[in-house]
């Protein structure tokens, strides 16, 4: 360990990662090999995924028909450019696959190596279609408080974690943040919305983009009737929806796009992740049918915009082979059921347990609180870093979850491979109950 750790510490300068701590420390756990829903450490330590590592492990790990598939298109046609005129058929295929998944009115796909450079792209294709539309003042993008939609520099700008921002000391302009229905509720959250479009000035306002369920920002699923009236808002102000569907998609919350577990359809969905389940990188943008065609008829010249590896043709076919087993195994379903299972399980925390607040789950999406105080929802103090206590315990027994906290908010996310078994939610759910009482215990003490 020592040996990987020191030039872990050297060379490799890790994302979201406090470099100090990691000058310091170097990295807590360095991965070998996984299986399943599984992962195991350089010591031969297991760990149980569940976070399908960043959100996005579908399928799970060490599925040998993926390889297959990368080794089969590595040695026909490893790359080669889909730019301009030039096609390749596993991106032609992998196109005609995301339309045919995505809701009815969604058939086009603009192809992005992950889910910031999907969102950035979005950011771009809305102010073309507003200038192509003679609308170029059409340019202020509004997203929601606690988003996260990634780390270039529209995404960063997009995302409503101010800490996001830190980074660079600033953000793009013309980007700004509506509150979401967090410990609030659809009117004013709709009301919120509509006062800041009004402020921002509606003739400004190209898109608004959301998470079908903000992951990030701790697994924050709103009530039905949400998003139909964000779209019905959207319309009446002309202002396209983005749906960043880059956690949520293909299946991850018990249908096969998030945004369907709210009957709403978007003019775009941005995603990636789940698409591959992380077997190769591979994100896009799926624009509605009426956004393309204004696009064919009003776009000319070059569309200035493009990635070497867009559309790349291994992580094509991998996409394809993943989907293909999304689809076979039926782990659309197979997520909607477990995930009700997983959320029983939480309610039952909740009745058992007086530090376990609100807790939620859209298929294998998932979120437990701890509070003080569950029937007022009173916070612990943010000194005593309850979730990332109970995050060390869980890691303790093997098992990888998130902490999301903020102002004094303590919330522990989930979000396993879709191939998580009943047996399996059963660990998990007693290995949560063990680390929650341990953690409890040690605050009375
Ligand atoms: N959008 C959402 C909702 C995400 O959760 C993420 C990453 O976690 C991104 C965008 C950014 O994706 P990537 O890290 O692939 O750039």
């Amino acid at each position: 360990m020592n040996e990987w750790c020191e030039l872990d510490k050297k060379h490799f300068i890790h994302p979201t990662s406090s470099i100090q701590q990691q000058q310091e420390k170097g990295p807590k756990v360095i991965m070998e090999s996984g299986e399943g829903i599984y992962l195991k450490d350089i010591h031969g330590k297991t760990y149980m995924d569940a976070m399908s590592s960043l959100w996005n492990v579908h399928i799970g790990h060490g599925r040998e028909e993926l390889a297959i598939a990368a080794a089969e298109q590595m040695k026909t046609l490893a790359f080669s450019s889909a730019f301009s005129t030039f096609s390749h058929k596993p991106g032609i295929k992998l196109a005609e696959k995301i339309a045919s998944l995505a809701p009815e009115n969604l058939n086009a796909v603009f192809f992005t190596s992950g889910g910031s450079e999907s969102n950035d792209t979005a950011i771009k294709l809305v102010h073309h279609y507003w200038r192509i539309q003679n609308r170029p003042n059409r340019r202020k993008i509004i997203a929601l408080k606690r988003s996260y939609h990634g780390v270039a520099a529209a995404s960063t700008s997009a995302t409503g974690i101010p800490e996001f921002w830190d980074m660079a000391g600033t953000t793009i302009e013309g980007f700004s943040h509506a509150a979401s229905t967090y410990r609030s509720n659809t009117e004013s959250a709709i009301s919120a919305l509509r006062e800041k479009i009004e402020a921002e000035g509606p003739e400004t306002v190209g898109a608004f983009i959301a998470e079908p369920v903000q992951g990030a920002g701790g697994v924050l699923i709103p009530p039905e009737g949400y998003f139909k009236e964000i779209r019905n808002l959207c319309d009446e102000y002309g202002i396209l929806f983005v749906a960043d569907e880059v956690i949520t998609g293909f299946g991850r919350t018990g249908r096969m796009f998030g945004i369907e577990n709210w009957n709403t359809v978007p003019d775009m969905i941005t995603f990636a992740k789940g698409v591959t389940s992380g077997y190769a990188p591979l994100g896009g943008v799926l624009v509605s049918d009426a956004i393309h065609e204004v696009f064919k008829l009003k776009s000319k010249g070059t569309l200035f915009h493009g990635f070497t590896y867009s559309g790349h043709p291994t992580a094509a076919a991998v996409a394809l082979k993943n989907l293909d087993i999304i689809e076979s195994e039926g782990l659309v379903d197979h997520s909607h059921r477990m995930g009700k299972k997983l959320l029983k399980g939480f309610k039952k925390l909740k009745d058992e347990i007086n530090i376990v607040g609100d807790v939620r789950a859209v298929g294998l999406l998932g979120a437990v609180e701890l509070v003080k105080n569950s029937e007022t929802n009173e916070k612990f103090p943010q000194d005593l870093k309850v979730a990332p206590r109970v995050i060390e315990a869980l890691h303790e027994r093997g098992v990888i979850c998130r902490a999301v906290t903020y102002e004094g908010i303590d919330i522990i996310c989930f979000a396993p491979p879709l191939i998580i078994n009943e047996g399996q939610i059963d660990e998990l759910l007693t290995k949560l109950e063990e680390s929650i009482l341990e953690v409890k215990n040690d605050l009375v003490v």
